[in-house]
């Protein structure tokens, strides 16, 4: 039975080359002295999407939410072998913590048909591991989390092996389901030399715009309007066109979206350097680790 698959991308910053000042004065990042990349959990669950499809036929598409400049994610996840790519992006986004991203993501994937939702167990710049389970709890349904192997796929079960830290666990779940999945679950493939020159040219409406202004600086607004209609339909006709959903096409309530959607408050950002006196040796015995908890409970560290 072929299934349809979701996957949530992420553009982030590459934490691993930074090219400068890694943060501004205020506390937010300097995403300019960071060079962007596809999220490295996200490749992880595009790549068992693309084993599902292999394996029993069905679509993969890749969506994101963000700056128009992560379209760039879009086109990769086209080389590797999506079907198709969805860039959400809308100034109304802007400032969205977790809630508020899984809430628009939710109204996008509520567009589609699916029976599998899958997203990066984490991203490395948020870091929070909240959007998926945030997603599922508004997608309605049921979410394996850490899967760090897909067992079997067998009509509407799904059975997975989850990664519990210190060991694993199989689950078994009805479809729909959502999954986030860890770097253990495979090796994601590079992409395919056939595919980057089908799809090097895939562009979203916003890079349309920018491109076509960038080559006829002199176009007034009128022509500047033929010439970025020209090469949309010549884009889709060739089915190069990376779709673009804004939150009026996804019907979003605002209140939901952006900074009026998102109760977490960032108050303070501290760096914590541990020196070596604060650390502390412990007797890897029953006792000496009874004794740190004791510890760390009296001065409020754990509850
Ligand atoms: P995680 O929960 O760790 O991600 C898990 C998985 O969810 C990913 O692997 C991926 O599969 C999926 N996923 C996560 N985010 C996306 C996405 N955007 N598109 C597709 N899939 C995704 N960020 C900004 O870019 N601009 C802002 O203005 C901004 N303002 C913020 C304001 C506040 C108060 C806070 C707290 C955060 C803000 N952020 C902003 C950060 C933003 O909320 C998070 O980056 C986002 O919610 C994802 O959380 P995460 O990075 O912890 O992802």
């Amino acid at each position: 039975m072929p299934y349809n698959c979701v996957v949530l991308i992420k553009q982030v910053p590459d934490t691993k080359r930074i090219t400068g000042q890694a943060m501004n004065e205020d506390g937010t990042v300097n995403r300019s002295a960071l060079p962007a990349v596809f999220n490295p959990e996200d490749l992880n669950a595009l790549e068992l999407a693309l084993q599902i499809k292999e394996k029993f036929g069905g679509k993969v598409t890749a969506i994101t939410m963000g700056l128009p400049a992560a379209a760039a994610i879009l086109r990769d996840s086209l080389y590797r072998g999506a079907d198709d790519a969805i860039l959400v992006t809308d100034p109304r986004c802007a400032a969205s913590d977790t809630l508020a991203t899984s809430y628009i993501i939710s109204c996008a994937v509520k567009k589609l048909d699916y029976d599998i939702v899958l997203c990066g167990r984490q991203a490395i710049d948020g870091d929070t591991a909240q959007v998926g389970p945030q997603l599922a709890e508004k997608l309605g349904i049921t979410q394996i989390t850490y899967l760090e192997q897909l067992i079997e796929l067998n009509g509407n079960t799904i059975t997975a092996q989850r990664n519990i830290g210190n060991g694993w666990q199989r689950v078994k779940a009805e479809l729909p389901v959502l999954l986030t999945v860890t770097s253990q679950a495979n090796e994601s493939r590079v992409a395919a030399a056939r595919k980057i020159m089908k799809y090097k040219n895939a562009l979203a409406p916003v890079e349309i715009e920018k491109t076509v202004k960038a080559q006829n600086p002199e176009a007034d607004e009128i022509t500047s309007k033929e010439l970025i209609d020209r090469k949309y339909t010549s884009l889709k006709e060739k089915g190069l066109l990376i779709k673009q959903w804004d939150m009026d096409y996804l019907e979003a309530d605002l209140n939901w979206c952006g900074r009026s959607g998102s109760p977490t408050k960032v108050h303070r950002i501290q760096s914590v350097v541990l020196t070596a006196k604060e650390s502390k040796n412990i007797e890897p015995t029953d006792e000496g680790i009874e004794d740190m908890i004791h510890e760390l409970i009296k001065d409020k560290t754990i509850a």
